[in-house]
């Protein structure tokens, strides 16, 4: 893109990324911080000004979180690491990773040993892992994004274990509705819809959206409509043909496999992707397979190209009524695409998310960290990160601190305590604790805990994480969305996916934006997938893409897309883009396992993450990688395992 684009979208305007390089505060100053005064070892959370939610740029795995790790990785960290300084520090239990798993495990353990004493160790430079909270300011308007984790919902029900968390923390999911005005947008003329790019389609064009299936999770969400479907036949430009294709599957349901039962049917889906279904068995149109190519991203970070096509029939997109399947759940199908009326309805999202979560949990383990007592009260309330890793707190939470070795002092089986070192600000420390939990992504876990048996590691290594980027850009008003009629925008071939106008729900004295003419919290995703790829590889090249991606190359890809989408309404990149914080997530979701490539999912016997998460001498291994389930009950029960495994201190 040349310099005058790049002037005509605003790149080298003034955005509230500029105090922030790539999303790190810019602390220089040559005065005592507060831990040196205490002489104690160096801690940047204790700084008054020390407040991550409010950073903008890149965030996510921000610069500075993931190097120690990849350095041990590579092989290369012991070389330059100095020797480790002992902190003299001893606790009951030591938690590596400060995301809802971790601090859920602390919380279960404080139940059973009151006076437990617990240091959560996390790489981030602010707790909640996935589950994190950015906060902007544009004008005199207070908004919050959510920066990954997005709400309280889950495929299949939440267990009683996970309910009964939720509850005690004081979150009535059944309450949902008071707080979210699910007809603001609908009632000002805004609608689901999608966007057509020239790159992929031939011409820029916004059209009806007619594919979204009922769920809480969207104010647009509701089962579709023929009059949809018309209007959007009318006016996606695809090829005819395409059009054609796309209406015979939904108004003339054909057999494909006569002669097979439904189970025999479902095994073929099982091993067939949903995009060659589409190709080879329904013999559409390529504009409709370019049409239904990311509508799986936000399910599983990959495209049709690599989810079966069972787990599309489980998911309702079209080419399936005329097979006559009975609804069971089909063998090999992925956990999301088992429809359930119970889970459906279990949902709540915070405007930042489940971070929410994650606050009401450190409010609980640290009550003075976070002030106030009540969910209300929570949303409004701001974290003192300085009273996080206090020597006076039962229980400590140090962040910018990767966990680099984990290993038992003498045998596993006899051990009576764990030497834990972590790396922070270029030294490495050690603590020790009677126990250790590893809540932290497993694919780290063979690095630096390398008694562990090489089963374990492999299964462990094999949990590739799912890389998203979670793109949260401040408008400083909707009124070209309004003018376009779109408050949630499929882009299928665009570089984020899908982009919708902040949900708006009114909490605790939190207030969204309601007209047109307010701030908003605009919110892109991207799934970083490499279709055709096996879907491992899928991901790691997806997350290899993300950690190369500079901040500027995104700003300039949300500038650009917003500009094309809400340009036509009057949108002005440079002018109404206020702030931009991208969440980049090369370790995101939990690899689900998929039918297309995983055998043991379809053939049954012992998954890898079983295989992953057993405890190892006074080790337990926590985290939702352990249930292979990319969602916070999974966070929650998988916490509750390993603090049952490893008992009273
Ligand atoms: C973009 C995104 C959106 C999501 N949306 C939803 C949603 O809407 N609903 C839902 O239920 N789930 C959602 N999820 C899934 C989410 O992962 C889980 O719900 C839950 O938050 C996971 O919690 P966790 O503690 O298991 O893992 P994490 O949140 O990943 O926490 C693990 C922590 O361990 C840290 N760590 C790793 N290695 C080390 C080390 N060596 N030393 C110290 N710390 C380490 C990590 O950096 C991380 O902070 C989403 C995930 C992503 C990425």
């Amino acid at each position: 893109m040349g310099d005058s684009r790049d002037r005509e979208l605003g790149m080298h305007r003034r955005i509230t990324r500029r105090d922030f390089i790539n999303g790190v505060a810019v602390t220089a100053s040559a005065a005592m911080m507060p831990w040196q005064l205490l002489g104690e070892t160096p801690n940047e959370q204790k700084q008054g000004s020390y407040y991550p939610p409010a950073l903008t740029g890149l965030r996510g795995s921000h610069p500075g979180s993931f190097e120690t790790a990849h350095s041990l990785r590579d092989g290369t960290f012991w070389d330059s690491a100095g020797k480790p300084e002992d902190t003299g520090e001893t606790y009951d239990l030591i938690i590596v990773g400060g995301g809802i798993s971790g601090l859920a495990a602390a919380h279960f353990y404080r139940k059973t040993n009151p006076g437990a004493r617990i240091l959560i160790l996390d790489n981030h430079d602010d707790f909640g892992g996935h589950a994190k909270r950015n906060e902007f300011r544009v004008g005199n308007a207070f908004r919050l994004g959510f920066g990954g984790t997005f709400s309280i919902e889950s495929p299949a029900p939440y267990s009683a274990v996970a309910k009964a968390l939720i509850e005690e923390l004081g979150i009535d999911v059944p309450s949902y509705s008071k707080y979210f005005d699910k007809n603001l947008y609908r009632s000002q003329g805004l609608q689901p819809k999608v966007f057509f790019d020239k790159e992929t389609f031939g011409v820029d064009k916004l059209a009806v959206n007619f594919t979204l299936r009922g769920s809480g999770e969207s104010e647009d969400a509701g089962p579709r409509s023929p009059e949809a479907l018309k209007g959007f036949l009318r006016e996606a430009p695809i090829a005819d043909q395409a059009k054609r294709d796309l209406q015979s599957l939904f108004e003339d349901p054909k057999d494909y496999f006569p002669g097979l039962t439904s189970g025999e049917k479902k095994a073929k889906l099982a091993r067939i992707s949903y995009a060659n279904y589409l190709k080879d068995v329904a013999r559409v149109h390529e504009d409709v397979v370019k049409f239904y190519q990311a509508q799986p991203h936000g399910w599983f970070g990959l495209g049709i190209d690599a989810v079966s096509a069972q787990d599309a029939w489980g998911l309702d997109l079209p080419g399936f009524k005329g097979l006559k399947l009975d609804p069971a759940p089909g063998k090999g199908m992925n956990r999301d695409a088992i429809p359930n009326d119970e889970a459906e309805k279990y949902f709540f999202h915070f405007p930042d998310g489940n971070a929410t979560i994650a606050r009401l949990l450190v409010r609980r383990l640290i009550p003075d960290a976070v002030p106030g007592n009540s969910v209300a009260d929570i949303i409004l309330a701001k974290a003192d990160y300085a009273r996080l890793d206090q020597t006076t707190s039962p229980v400590r939470i140090r962040l910018n601190s990767t966990a680099v070795r984990v290993k038992h002092l003498g045998d596993a089986n006899a051990a009576k305590e764990v030497e834990i070192s972590y790396a922070r600000a270029d030294k490495v420390y050690t603590a020790k604790a009677k126990n250790a939990i590893l809540a932290c992504w497993h694919v780290v876990i063979p690095y630096i805990c390398e008694e562990l048996p090489d089963k374990q590691k492999e299964a462990l290594s094999s949990a590739q994480k799912v890389p998203l980027l979670y793109t949260n850009v401040a408008v400083r008003n909707w009124k070209a969305f309004e003018k376009v009629e779109a408050s949630s925008i499929y882009a299928p071939g665009m570089y984020h996916s899908h982009v919708n106008l902040d949900l708006p729900v009114r909490i605790g004295g939190y207030e969204c934006a309601r007209k047109p003419d307010e701030p908003i919290v605009v919110h892109m995703m991207r799934a970083a997938c490499h279709p055709g790829l096996p879907a491992r590889q899928q991901h790691s090249a997806g997350r290899m893409e993300l950690y190369t991606t500079d901040f500027e190359t995104i700003e300039q890809k949300v500038r650009d897309q917003l500009g094309r989408i809400a340009g036509p309404g009057g949108f002005d990149p440079a002018r109404d883009i206020a702030a931009i914080t991208v969440n980049r997530w090369p370790h995101g979701y939990s690899y689900e396992y998929n039918s297309l490539f995983d055998s043991f999912w379809l053939e049954g016997g012992e998954t890898p993450c079983e295989v992953a998460r057993k405890p190892f001498g006074r080790i337990a291994i926590a985290n939702s990688d352990a249930g292979a389930y990319a969602y916070t009950d999974e966070a929650i029960n998988q916490a509750h395992r390993a603090v049952n495994e490893i008992g009273r201190a």
